[in-house]
């Protein structure tokens, strides 16, 4: 019998591995946060498929995401990104990820970590949905308002509201999968 998955990812091999192992998962590290940040930030405005399907050429053309790195990108380094096809070719985003990152940089100074700092609006533990089909789950909630205001207020662009939901349901801050998924009960 095939296991039974949240419906968003099913019939989509890539989607599907990213829904097993990743999706939903708590990120507690630094690195990976950012990475997740990153990604969502670029994945405003269109579907999160287009920016897995491009995570590879994310991860050559953006030094790894290492945020120290890309922090001192300059005017450059932005025009070679803007030039490769590979990528998402947003300039505002594009630019918005070098401030993201010295953002980012700025809360671990200011936090000990931007892990301690994200975590710490759930008290440092996933909060856990009751989803019983995927679309009947929020796209925003009073709580991502909450986060999106403070990143804002902190620097960050491209962080609103549903932007930083997916970002929460991602790095497993919240747990949406679908109370019938084999994930639900595992992450
Ligand atoms: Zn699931």
């Amino acid at each position: 019998m095939s296991k039974n998955r949240c419906g968003w990812c099913v019939g989509d091999l890539l989607y599907e591995n990213y829904h097993d192992d990743e999706w939903g998962v708590p990120v507690y590290d630094d690195a990976t946060l950012f990475e997740f940040l990153i990604l969502e930030t670029f994945q405003a405005g269109l579907s999160w498929i287009t920016v897995l399907k491009k995570r590879e050429n994310f991860r050559k053309a953006f030094d790894n995401f290492d945020y120290k790195k890309i922090a001192e990108y300059d005017t450059s380094k932005v025009e070679d990104l803007l030039r490769d096809t590979g990528i998402i070719r947003n300039k505002l985003k594009v630019k918005a990820t070098i401030t993201n990152a010295q953002v980012f940089m700025k809360i671990q100074d200011d936090f000990g970590s931007f892990s301690k700092y994200i975590w710490d609006f759930v008290d440092g533990k996933p909060i856990k949905n009751e989803v019983v089909y995927y679309k009947e789950a929020p796209a925003n909630t009073p709580l991502s308002d909450t986060i999106s205001k403070d990143l804002k207020k902190r620097g960050f662009k491209f962080v609103g509201s549903t932007v930083v939901y997916a970002y929460m349901q991602a790095t497993g801050m919240v747990n949406d999968h679908e109370v019938t998924c084999f994930r639900y009960r595992q992450v």
